[in-house]
Parts: C-alpha cells; sequence; structure tokens
C-alpha cells in the first residue's frame, strides 16, 4: 500500500494497514508533517458529538486511541475528562439539559455544583456556576503522536518517506515529484488540507470567498483557518481539559431548546467565532484555542483581540493569570461542507480503481482519524 499524507489520517492508516498484512510506504511531501495534525489541540472529543453516527464513529475511536495508548507511550495519552463551565443562567440551564440526554452515559456526562468541580479539577479557582464533566473525553500529544506512530510502525513492512510531493495519480500508483512511480494494490491519499494540489482535481470547486462568488461546481470540502496559542509551562496540574460556555454555540450535542437562550457572544469572540478550550500539555504548557474563519483568502497574520479575549476568559475561570504566552500559530483543516455534503462525517471516495481518497473531518479529525482508518479497510 502506498500512503499519501504524513499527518494523523494518513499515520492512522498505516497502523490499520500493517495490521492487516499489508506492506506499506508513506510519503509526505514535508521533511515531517506540518498541516492540522500537529497544531491542533490533542482533544479525543467525544462530549460535543452529535448523537447517532458522529458520537459512534468518536467512541469506537476512543476505544483505540485508549488501545493504542497503551501500547504507544509516546502519544501521552491521558483519561483526563473535559469540564465544560457555564458562567451564566443560560448556559448552566444547557448543560442540564445536556447532562439529562438519553445518550449521557455514553459520554460520561455528569453536572457538577462550583464545588464539586474544584474537587475534580483544583486549579479552577475562578467565577463559574458549574460545569459539565465529559469522563470520556481525552488528550495526546499532537507534537509527538505521528513521530511516536511512526516508532511503533518501524520495522520491515514500513517504509517513511518523507520529502516527497506526490504530484500524479493513477490506477493502483503514484508518482513523486522526483519522478519516481510507486505502483501497489492499494494507494490512500489523505492530503488534508491541500485541496488544489493532487487531489484539487479530485475535490472539484475552489476556494471559497473568492471574488465571484461560489465555484461553479460545489466541492464536497471546505478549508477552516483557527489561531492557537501555547504558554510557558505552569507548575500547577490542570486536571482536566476545559472548555467554555462558547463552546455550546459550536458543538452539535449542545443543539438542544436551551440553545436559543443563549445571550449574544462578547464582541471580540463574535467577530472571530472564538471558543476556549484549554488542555494543559505534559510539560505544564496550557495550549489554548480557537477561532473559526472560513472565507478565503485567509488571514496571512495573527489577530490580537481573538487572543486578548481567550487569555481573559481562561483567566477568569481559572481565577489566575496566565503564564507568559510562548508560542502563537494558525492551523488550517479540511471540513466536510454540510451545505454540499449533508450529513457526512468526512469525505471518502475511490477516485481511480484502487486509489481512495479520505480527508475533510474538520474540527474531529484528531480524535476520530483511528476510527476513520478502520472505515477505509470496512
Ligand atoms: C488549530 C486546530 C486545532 C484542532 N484541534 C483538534 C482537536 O483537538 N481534536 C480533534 O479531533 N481535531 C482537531 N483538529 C482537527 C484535526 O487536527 C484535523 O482534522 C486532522 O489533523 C486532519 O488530519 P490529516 O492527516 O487529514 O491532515 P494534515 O494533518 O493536514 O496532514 C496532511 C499531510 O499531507 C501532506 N500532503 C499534502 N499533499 C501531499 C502530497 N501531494 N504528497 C505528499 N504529502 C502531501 C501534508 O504536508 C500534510 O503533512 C484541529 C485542527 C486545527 C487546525
Amino acid at each position: 500500500m502506498v500512503i499519501a499524507g504524513g499527518g494523523v489520517l494518513g499515520t492512522m492508516h498505516a497502523v490499520a494497514a500493517r495490521r492487516r498484512g499489508f506492506e506499506v510506504v508513506q510519503l509526505e511531501r514535508e521533511a515531517e508533517a506540518r498541516g492540522a495534525s500537529v497544531r491542533n489541540f490533542g482533544l479525543v472529543w467525544v462530549s460535543g458529538r452529535k448523537a447517532g453516527p458522529e458520537l459512534a464513529l468518536a467512541l469506537r475511536a476512543r476505544e483505540l486511541w485508549s488501545e493504542l495508548g497503551a501500547q504507544v507511550p509516546g502519544l501521552g495519552f491521558r483519561a483526563a475528562g473535559s469540564l465544560t463551565l457555564a458562567t451564566g443562567d443560560a448556559e448552566l440551564a444547557l448543560l442540564k439539559e445536556a447532562a439529562a440526554l438519553p445518550d449521557a452515559d455514553r459520554r460520561g456526562f455528569e453536572l457538577l455544583d462550583p464545588a464539586a468541580v474544584r474537587a475534580v479539577n483544583p486549579a479552577l479557582r475562578g467565577e463559574f456556576l458549574g460545569g459539565l464533566l465529559c469522563r470520556l473525553d481525552a488528550i495526546v500529544e499532537p507534537r509527538q503522536v505521528l513521530p511516536a506512530l511512526r516508532g511503533y510502525l518501524a520495522g520491515p513492512g514500513y517504509e517513511w518517506r518523507p520529502g516527497r510531493e506526490v504530484t500524479e495519480v493513477a490506477p493502483n500508483a503514484v508518482r513523486d515529484h522526483t519522478g519516481a512511480w510507486h505502483r501497489c494494490d492499494l494507494v490512500i491519499l489523505c492530503p488534508g488540507a491541500a485541496h488544489t494540489g493532487v487531489a484539487g482535481r479530485y475535490l472539484r470547486g475552489g476556494p471559497r470567498g473568492v471574488p465571484g462568488g461560489r465555484p461553479p461546481v460545489a466541492s464536497p470540502v471546505r478549508r477552516v483557518r483557527l489561531q492557537m496559542m501555547q504558554t510557558a509551562p505552569m507548575a500547577e496540574r490542570i486536571t482536566t481539559a476545559l472548555a467554555d460556555g462558547d463552546s455550546l454555540r459550536y458543538y452539535p450535542a449542545y443543539d438542544l431548546p436551551g440553545r436559543s437562550q443563549l445571550p449574544p457572544q462578547a464582541a471580540a469572540a463574535e467577530r472571530s467565532r472564538a471558543q476556549l478550550l484549554l488542555v494543559q500539555r505534559a510539560d505544564g504548557g496550557l495550549t489554548i484555542g480557537d477561532t473559526h474563519e472560513y472565507a478565503e483568502p485567509f488571514a496571512f497574520d495573527l489577530d490580537e483581540d481573538a487572543y486578548d479575549h481567550l487569555r481573559a476568559r481562561a483567566e477568569a475561570l481559572l481565577g489566575a493569570p496566565l503564564p507568559r504566552v510562548q508560542r502563537r500559530w494558525a492551523g488550517v483543516y479540511s471540513e466536510v461542507d454540510p451545505a454540499v455534503s449533508g450529513h457526512a462525517l468526512y469525505h471518502r471516495a475511490e477516485v481511480e480503481p484502487g486509489v481512495i481518497l479520505v480527508t475533510g473531518p474538520g474540527g474531529r479529525g484528531m480524535t476520530c482519524s483511528p476510527a476513520i482508518a478502520e472505515e477505509t479497510f470496512g
């Protein structure tokens, strides 16, 4: 098998393929993957998933991450759970509705009052009315996951070939930029958000938001850009991942009657479509985000208003100043466009005989990648 793309989707396909006895060659255009898979929170996020197929996919993926975590300590897998915190009555009412969902047990939901929140996560000394604990949410270390999985795969039957960009596709074969052909039983293309490269002709359409409006043939996928930051290490442990009430606006599990009662977002958050997600890294640093930009061309620079907002939210919940921000970055993911792809959770298509393209898992890609790879093999 030949896999194009060294992100988490490509690498999880390599894991699934090796388990099924395939010999695998994995090609990556960069010297090391630099896409969404190394820029994310490392959240294995079950809590906000829509009931039905999306929750089922995330739960299966959570099982697979847990198994892999036991076998590959370098992933930094931690069954830490998450807390989504309410700072107003409408947010708290919505958390109560979520805690009463018929599948609340499958998600490990429990509504906690402020004292119980602090018992679970003593670093939370700020102001809030309660929190929704999700025991099923987990954390991995995105900067370590890909090399750790490749270390796990290393040996006969697995070849990692960075610095090779796939430029041409043919039945059961790809050609890289050096002109070398790689022929095989099955090609899997996992190009992430590279919608105009070798996969472009199969994804049709063009970038959204360009002058002249939508492309004549709608693409099944769109791109989304997010801003992130990471602080210097914080000595105190933050025992769970954290989300603020703005996250209730975005995740489909919270599409409940109480959502319509949420007050308007803070202006800076509304402009950048921000929600606070916060994860403590293994070294103590705090990964904090995010924002959502849908219209292309994307900004090429980072907007400080969004960071000011996120920092203030985090400090209000922790009741303490954050450590100095050490790093800022933006990342872009590929997402199935709901206007075109309906309820699809990601995009998979056999684009040539023996060539399968898989991309578009959106903001659930790190979470769902092991289960998506499993589904490719049926
Ligand atoms: C800021 C941010 C935060 C996120 N947080 C989370 C989170 O906490 N939890 C979650 O579940 N999801 C999260 N996501 C989403 C998740 O990161 C992505 O859905 C997932 O990483 C996509 O993986 P991928 O392998 O498809 O893409 P990528 O990671 O982009 O990998 C694609 C790879 O293919 C390579 N490539 C492209 N074209 C070629 C070619 N022609 N030849 C060879 N190589 C090629 C690229 O160089 C790249 O390395 C987040 C995304 C972002 C941007």
